[in-house]
């Protein structure tokens, strides 16, 4: 039977809005030493935009956006569900898609007009490809990334800023006078994805049978507490705070540094989630991991405490936590450490 001290601990928890699933997990939350933060959803708010479509030579703003939303109207994930409405708000017609299978963590695959179409990161398209997709080593002279880089500079479309050019400039601008221009403008050649993420957007590559035909860039807000939480959370003597993500590196720095996060794991698989936290309990021993996604489920349940935000939460995620912050309260991490404690204090 639930000791009576736990039982109004849970009482506490739940009257603002922290539910705790065992009086257990109240007592472990009271141990935490360290905690591991899913990025997308969990950091951030998880509503994402499109904020630019990048078209490779040949191909349109459009095109791309019609391609990569005939898959992603079958995906959960809140890439998938920008890329949706980028392509409603630009009235562009989803057209169906067949066989579709979502990889999670990587991207999303499918049919589309018969033609196999590719969405999200780019090792997902050279490995789940098949066709050869040309050009796979991206040097710096690779024609894939030279015609991306070309057509940049001709078709480079701004999401939110009108009209998008549509005609080519024989007068292209230099690398140099084209950032100048717009400090926010991508570069092109290799750098171009990298500087996407580096202002820590997501950048999804779209392929159809063995081309690459163009980038989507994602953009997410932080949670506007989220900062406050990481510094409550070291006053509160938690030894580090960690991100696992299964998004790239810059991005994911970028993200870290904003909300002053000490430790960065990026590109994890949802097994890789796992080892992490697997490697954080033996240097810490209790450690909570918070996540929403159903990649984040392993390490959830791997965590001593894992914990799941109750509204971008996904149902895999929810009934894998040992605890729910209700409203996606992010803040409320502090409260649940001091409810923890206290119980520990009035049971010993
Ligand atoms: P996080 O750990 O930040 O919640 P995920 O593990 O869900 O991120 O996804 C990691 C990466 O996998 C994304 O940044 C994206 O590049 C790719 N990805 C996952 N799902 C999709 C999708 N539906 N469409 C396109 N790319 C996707
Ligand atoms: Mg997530």
């Amino acid at each position: 039977a639930i000791m009576p001290t736990l039982l109004s601990g849970i009482a506490n928890g739940a009257r603002q809005g922290i539910l705790f699933k065992s009086g257990a997990q109240l007592e472990m939350m009271g141990k935490v030493r360290a905690i591991g933060f899913d990025k997308t959803g969990t950091l951030t708010t998880g509503k994402l935009a499109v904020t630019e479509v990048i078209p490779t030579t040949g191909h349109s703003v459009d095109e791309v956006l019609q391609i990569a939303a005939a898959l992603e109207a079958y995906s959960e994930h809140p890439i998938g569900q920008a890329i949706v409405t980028a392509a409603q708000q630009k009235q562009i017609e989803i057209v169906p898609a067949v066989g579709v299978y979502s990889h999670p963590g990587q991207g999303i695959i499918g049919e589309v007009y018969q033609q196999q179409v590719l969405v999200g990161k780019f090792d997902f398209l050279i490995q789940n490809s098949k066709f050869k997709i040309q050009n796979l080593e991206l040097t710096n002279n690779s024609p894939v990334r030279a015609s991306l880089a070309n057509s940049l500079t001709i078709q480079a479309y701004d999401f939110w800023s009108k009209p998008a050019p549509t005609t080519p400039d024989s007068r292209l601008p230099t690398p140099n006078s084209l950032v100048r221009a717009h400090s926010s403008a991508p570069l092109p050649t290799p750098e171009l994805s990298q500087h996407l993420e580096t202002e820590g957007k997501t950048v999804i590559w779209v392929a159809r049978e063995s081309e690459i035909i163009g980038i989507v860039a994602v953009a997410d807000t932080l949670r506007p507490k989220a900062a406050e939480v990481i510094k409550h959370l070291k006053q509160l003597g938690i030894e580090e705070t960690i991100v696992l993500t299964g998004d790239n590196q810059r991005t994911a720095d970028r993200i870290a540094r904003a909300v002053g996060i000490d430790r960065v794991y990026a590109e994890l698989l949802p097994e890789d989630k796992v080892k992490v936290i697997r490697q954080l309990q033996g240097q810490y021993q209790t450690v909570a991991m918070v996540g929403d996604g159903i990649n984040d489920a392993p390490a959830l349940a791997q965590a001593s405490v894992g914990i799941a935000m109750g509204v971008t939460g996904s149902d895999v995620a929810l009934e894998t936590a040992d605890l729910v912050l209700m409203a996606d309260r992010l803040e409320k991490l502090v409260v649940a450490i001091h409810l923890g404690r206290r119980s520990q204090r009035i049971i010993k």
